[in-house]
């Protein structure tokens, strides 16, 4: 897959990365629309320190390639928006359907 990448401190580009694997209770979704907001501008500039070849823009749209074995309510070929945080699921108020209100668990992207 192509993935816009922070190169290194400072510097950006187009990398061509295998595409990820879901974990059980994860989802890849093949990216249509992304957007790079001012975090992303924040870690090119050496915000959050040395990163190489780190893919960014967290925030975007597409379509479910692939589900983990635990998931059910999406599957391949749902078009999803992807959030900027990734909630903690098994927080109840995600759970209760507000997962704007839970904790937050890793981030969602992957490197
Ligand atoms: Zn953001």
């Amino acid at each position: 897959m192509k993935a816009f990448v922070m190169k290194r401190i400072g510097e950006v580009g187009f990398l061509d990365k295998p595409m990820p694997s879901p974990g059980p209770n994860d989802a890849v979704v093949r990216t249509t629309s992304a957007l790079i907001c001012t975090s992303d501008s924040h870690t090119v500039a050496g915000g959050i320190g040395p990163r190489e070849d780190l893919t960014l823009g967290h925030e975007a749209v597409g379509v479910v390639a692939e589900v983990g074995s635990e998931v059910r309510a999406f599957r391949p070929g749902d078009r999803v928006l992807v959030g900027a945080i990734t909630p903690d699921w098994g927080d109840p108020a995600a759970q209760g359907g507000h997962a704007s209100q839970s904790s937050t668990s890793s981030s969602g992207s992957w490197s």
